[in-house]
């Protein structure tokens, strides 16, 4: 046991450091003594100390948010979000990790995507839709009620209950975060950023910041990550929680339009490549027929009308950007744009009422209780198939 103090120097809390519940990249999870709901993340010793100090910064603004906020709504955060509750102090009066919300039974979300990882989870096509659902109940508790970002958004650091398919966003300390601090009587944004992600969770425009900024995910001028490149990962996790793991990016040869030109090997693997292409396979808007027409979906992909038709526009105005909307998400070094609250995409309340009303709506198969499609559908598309 090792003693620590939290960053206001009030609560002492005895961490068992001998039995690590889980070891990662950045630090180890423990438990405290006393506080069976909670667990300390422990950041490595060998962090580099310029790291330490911005993740210093972050957490005890994340903790001291988290003291600030109603009682109500620190419930729903602790119940969604494994958002920091205090930052840990050691007995040097070093900083060296924080105290968060313990989770139980979950695992991380790509095993509900498809049936291929039965091992972990065997949802239904109803319950993914909950799952999805509840994954817009937490995104909508980041961006309205938090003012913050995902970030990293992809689905490791998104977990669920295999029981309850209740969803927590986990590795608060990758967050996105700004504030607002006054520097001799200017107001002035100071970000805490999101420095790694996932490229194929990253929206076109984000690729083309880093592009032309010559930078990388860690070096980029901010604002970097915003609302809309949160809702564009959100966007990707619903459909392949609806389109059985396909990724909306993921693609393969149509054999019917293959011309000389087309690689394989080349177009068929990255998902990313795919994003920075606008290769939107399932588009139907007319300017992206050219771009689009030597492709299809995967063979494991359901046909698309698996899904209503106002999921599908849903999907068309997350992931199809044309017109004024191209120059409303591209973004400058210091243009503000993190600010302006998302106006292009879907946001995780459009999504919930949609998901809400399709759950509504959906017919069952007779054969598979397991299975649910639209009803604009004949019949069961999960039965032919074969699954
Ligand atoms: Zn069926």
């Amino acid at each position: 046991m090792a003693l620590f103090k939290d960053h206001y120097g009030k609560n002492s809390y005895y961490i068992d450091l001998q039995n690590v519940l889980a070891r990662g990249g950045e630090g180890d999870i423990c438990n405290i003594q006393g506080h069976p709901d909670k667990v300390a993340k422990l950041l490595h010793d060998n962090t580099p100390a310029p790291k330490m100090k911005a993740l210093e910064k972050k957490i005890t603004y994340m903790a001291e948010r988290y003291e600030s906020i109603p009682a109500d709504l620190r419930k729903a955060v602790s119940a969604q979000i494994t958002w920091p509750q205090a930052a840990l102090i050691d007995a040097s009066g070093h900083f060296r990790g924080y105290i968060m919300q313990k989770i139980n039974g979950h695992e991380t979300l790509d095993c509900a995507y498809s049936e291929s990882q039965k091992a972990k989870s065997d949802f239904s096509f109803a319950e993914k839709i909950i799952i999805a659902k509840n994954l817009c109940v937490a995104v909508n508790i980041m961006h309205n009620k938090l003012h913050c970002v995902v970030g990293d958004f992809n689905a490791k650091n998104i977990m669920v209950s295999t029981k309850k398919g209740t969803v927590y966003l986990v590795d608060a300390d990758s967050f996105h975060l700004q504030c607002t601090k006054e520097v001799r009587g200017r107001k002035v944004v100071d970000y805490m950023p999101a420095v790694v992600g996932r490229p194929e969770y990253l929206p076109k425009e984000l690729h083309e910041y880093v592009i032309a900024q010559n930078a990388q995910l860690d070096s980029l001028p901010q604002p970097s990550f915003n609302q809309e490149s949160d809702l564009f990962g959100l966007a990707i996790h619903i459909f392949q929680l609806l389109m059985n793991g396909a990724h909306p990016y993921g693609l393969m040869i149509n054999p019917a339009n293959k011309t000389s030109s087309i690689s394989v090997s080349k177009t068929d693997i990255s998902w990313a490549e795919n994003i920075k292409k606008d290769r939107y396979v399932y588009s139907k808007a007319p300017e992206m027929i050219k771009r689009i027409l030597h492709f299809q979906p995967p063979k494991y992909a359901p046909p698309y009308d698996v899904i209503s038709s106002e999921l599908q526009d849903l999907f068309e105005r997350a992931f199809v950007v044309t017109g004024e909307n191209v120059s409303k998400l591209s973004r400058q070094s210091g243009d503000g744009k993190y600010m302006s609250a998302p106006t292009v995409r879907p946001s995780a309340s459009d999504w919930y009422f949609a998901l809400k009303k399709f759950s509504e709506e959906v017919k069952s198969c007779p054969v598979n209780p397991k299975h649910q499609y639209s009803r604009n559908m004949p019949s069961c598309p999960w039965c032919q198939m074969g699954r």
